[in-house]
């Protein structure tokens, strides 16, 4: 059965079973949870089963399954920002409103993923609004979000929803393997891809864990380094968007994992154990008060470089802003002159 090949996801899998063997299945679904975990293949099994030719619950091997799960039966329509873009417009919804009113094509149910409800600008949202209220018979509906907050009230409170859990390290290692990831890698990328097979099988090819060697010389040092060793730095790690985020991405486990230290968590939980004694180090330089600081300047940073903001502006004032904390900081070093 299809189900069965969502790993990790148990809870969610057994709501949906329960209502598709009941017959009491609701029009609208929002699957929240972080992306990689398991959420499309859950939409497209959920899809599946309603024009399963065998069972209630998809049986994976009929001519309609398999249709569904190459996402080609003329009943899905899977909608998502055009490449590119990071926005669903109203035309895309207005389309998808059209065929919700026509009858299946093949099957008995026409299912309409929105994969990335939270992405759909507020006309678009409205839009569905409407068809989402009254809702036609032959139609169901599955919006995939991060969290039920970052879509419109409006419209999540017109879904059942149904929360799926980051993915565990081990059923991430696992995955990892089954992709021909050798044991050892796949350990590292799940330790790092916090519960996203999406973001394990990313880091994977961008070569994060080789990456992070490559930087971690620098980013030890972040705290000691000069102002034009800083510039420079943001120079080259502000070279273009896309090299920002990935830095800034490194940066952020770097100090998540130097917080976990700080407050007392097992070795176990860190992503970069192998460098255990420079991250207590700092740890107790910095303190857990100017972690959580040191982690929001981070995400304020990412916010920007998402936003298209000046890159290598942006890269120096989180250095500069960084820099604060720490042996060269200011707070720090006064109080070290002051002995
Ligand atoms: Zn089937």
């Amino acid at each position: 059965m299809l189900f069965d090949r969502i790993k990790g996801q148990e809870s969610a899998v057994r709501i949906l079973a329960r209502a598709l063997e009941s017959g009491r299945m609701p029009t609208t679904f929002l699957f929240t949870g972080p992306s990689g975990c398991g959420r499309m293949g859950t939409a497209l099994a959920l899809a599946a089963s309603f024009n399963c030719e065998n069972s209630a619950l998809a049986c994976g091997s009929c001519q309609s399954c398999r249709l569904h799960i190459s996402n080609s039966h003329p009943d899905l329509v899977i909608v998502r920002p055009p490449e590119g873009k990071r926005v669903i417009v109203i035309e895309q919804i207005r389309t998808l409103i059209e065929r919700a009113y026509l009858m299946p094509l093949m099957g008995t149910t026409s299912t309409f993923i929105v994969d990335g409800a939270h992405l759909m600008n507020p006309n678009a949202a409205n839009a569905l609004l409407k068809t989402l209220e009254e809702p036609p018979a032959t139609s169901r509906f599955i919006l995939i979000a991060p969290d039920r907050d970052s879509v419109l009230p409006t419209v999540s409170s017109r879904c059942r929803i149904l929360a799926f859990r980051p993915l565990s390290r081990s059923v991430m290692e696992a995955l990892l393997e089954a992709e021909g990831i050798d044991k050892k890698r796949a350990a590292l990328l799940a330790s790092m891809a916090r519960g996203s097979m999406a973001r394990g099988l990313e880091y994977h090819r961008e070569e994060i864990p080789e990456r992070m060697a490559q930087e971690f010389g620098p980013l030890s040092s972040l705290h000691e380094a000069g102002p034009s060793r800083l510039l420079d730095l943001a120079k080259g790690w502000g070279k273009n968007r896309t090299e920002a985020l990935k830095i800034t991405e490194l940066m952020a486990q770097w100090y998540r994992d130097i917080l976990v230290l700080s407050e007392g968590a097992p070795r176990e939980q860190l992503i970069h154990s192998s460098h255990l004694a420079t991250l207590r180090t700092l740890a107790e330089e910095l303190g857990s008060a100017s972690l959580s600081m040191i982690l929001e300047s981070i995400e304020d940073a990412r916010e920007d470089l998402e936003n298209n903001t000046n890159v290598e502006l942006t890269m120096d004032n989180l250095l500069f802003r960084l820099r604060k904390f720490g042996r060269t900081g200011q707070g720090n070093t006064l109080s070290r002159e002051g002995f």
